[in-house]
């Protein structure tokens, strides 16, 4: 398999005020290594202020890193925002957690939809319409919805508008920034298999951005975790779930709701963390994770564990594999 997208020690940071006014910095991305490999679901899960979306939004070049690499196809995509060509834009598409505030309600569906086929000269006038009525059928919607404005539409219909929106140009990788979170848990079903039906039929790579780990269970290809800007842990879903390594993955394993008996038998027992979350601006030095670890040792108080890989493609950040460096 390919790599359709390599992230190479990216690092965003927030110039911030601390309370005596002395500029500061949030490492809202810090030191993250990611690679997504062609026609991948890849899971990218994070409580709220791990980082998440700040690495969605710098890969969408909204945000200039601070550092670091962003390979797309190849090319270092990084410290091109402004200057990216339209077929970089075209190639790279996101879809964002609430529908209702990335559609403009003051125009119907027709001129949300025509417009990106403008922007990249997809069709000419005459077929616009027509075009239109396809990308609505992609997303089960009937051409009655042409002429309703996103406000007159529910959450979960808004949503599949910005999925045929983003899938307009025929993008080959879709970043998807939790886009059922803000949705009823009734229409969330939908909307995933609408997205899987998609990347089937067209080959899509997903980067999903998620806190919903049950979810990823089902749906993902590989799984990662972020915590404080740093990746902690990747692996093939199923080696993610029948063996977690990083005790911050077993604490977030150990409190996801149980779905049948049998399942209850093999979750990990409940851990509880020892501490609070730091917050982004004071990270104690050592490990990100040690104020919440219960496996801590004096090590994780001064040196920060980096990643290395305990088996094939599993990967793990903590000094309690550390050992498996000396593999061969
Ligand atoms: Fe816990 Fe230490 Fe591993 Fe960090 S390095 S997760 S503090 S055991
Ligand atoms: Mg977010």
């Amino acid at each position: 398999s390919q790599e359709i997208l390599s992230i190479h020690d990216l690092k965003t940071y927030f110039p911030v005020k601390d309370s005596q006014g002395k500029e500061v910095y949030v490492k809202a991305v810090d030191g993250v290594q990611l690679k997504v490999e062609k026609g991948e679901i890849l899971g990218l899960v994070g409580e709220s202020g791990s980082g998440k979306s700040t690495i969605a939004y710098t890969i969408m070049g909204m945000y200039k890193p601070t550092g670091g690499e962003i390979l797309f196809q190849g090319q270092d995509i990084g410290m091109l925002s402004q200057e990216r060509s339209l077929s970089l834009k075209k190639d790279l598409q996101i879809v964002f957690q609430d529908p209702g505030s990335s559609l403009n309600s003051y125009q119907d569906i027709q001129k949300i939809l025509e417009l990106p086929l403008k922007v990249h000269k997809i069709v000419g006038k005459g077929d616009m319409k027509q075009k239109v009525i396809d990308m609505l059928r992609m997303v089960e919607l009937s051409q009655s919805y042409l002429n309703k404005s996103p406000s007159a539409m529910g959450g979960g219909e808004r949503q599949l508008i910005s999925i045929a929106r983003a899938l307009a140009c025929d993008p080959k990788f879709i970043i998807l920034d939790e886009p059922t979170s803000a949705l009823d848990v009734s229409i969330q079903a939908k909307i995933i298999n609408t997205l899987l039906k998609l990347q089937k039929e067209r080959e899509l790579t997903y980067l999903f951005i998620t806190h919903d780990l049950s979810l990823m269970r089902n749906i993902a290809t590989r799984v990662a975790i972020m915590y404080l800007g740093k990746i902690c842990e990747t692996a093939k879903t199923n080696d993610f779930f029948t063996n977690p390594l990083h005790p911050y993955t077993r604490m977030l394993l150990s409190s996801i709701p149980v779905i049948s008996e049998q399942e209850e038998a093999f979750k990990p027992k409940k851990i509880q963390s020892t501490g609070e979350i730091p917050s982004p601006v004071d990270i104690p030095p050592g490990c990100s994770f040690h104020m919440r670890c219960p496996e801590k040792t004096d090590l994780c108080m001064k040196e920060d564990p980096t990643m290395i890989e305990a088996s094939p493609g599993h990967f793990v950040r903590c000094h309690l594999y550390s050992r498996c460096k000396s593999k061969p």
